[in-house]
């Protein structure tokens, strides 16, 4: 398959906090994505599904994902900083390489209209985001 983006491509994160912020969405969980939270919160599996995640229901199975606040930002969003961010989730620490905007460079530029940082700063090569590919799929979400 060809790869619109095999010379590689630019991303850095401004920090403006939009994709963590204001539109309903979801967070979904790996096992060490918990694991990685636990460890943060020094919680146990139950307290921290508890305190901080919701169960999504997506018609034959489930899925976890964190919770919102009532203005739809993640639970984890304070000042437009991530509060957990050396224990974020994988989704979060992969973003923008989601297979969804690897697939066509439309939805890539398209993307780049909520998101400053992409197309700017940092550059990735193919490997490196064959790479943040690969590690999602390895790393699935939870389903139940
Ligand atoms: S929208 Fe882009 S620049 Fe803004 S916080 Fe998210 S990743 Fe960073
Ligand atoms: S966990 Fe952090 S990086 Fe991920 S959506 Fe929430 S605030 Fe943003």
């Amino acid at each position: 398959m060809s790869q619109y983006y095999k010379d590689g491509l630019q991303f850095s994160c401004s920090g403006c906090g939009y994709c963590c912020r204001e539109e309903p969405g979801f967070v979904f969980l790996s096992n060490n994505d918990l694991l990685n939270l636990q460890t943060y919160f020094s919680l146990e599996k139950k307290e921290l599904i508890d305190t901080y995640c919701r169960i999504v229901n997506m018609g034959n199975f489930k899925m976890l994902s964190l919770k919102e606040s009532r203005n739809n930002d993640c639970i984890f969003l304070g000042e437009n900083i991530c509060q957990v961010y050396k224990a974020r989730p994988l989704q979060c620490r992969s973003y923008p390489f989601w297979s969804t905007l690897m697939d066509n460079e439309d939805s890539w530029l398209d993307e780049s209209k909520n998101c400053p940082g992409i197309g700017h700063g940092e550059f990735y090569s193919a490997k490196k985001i064959d790479r943040q590919l690969y590690l999602r799929r390895k790393e699935s979400p939870i389903q139940f």
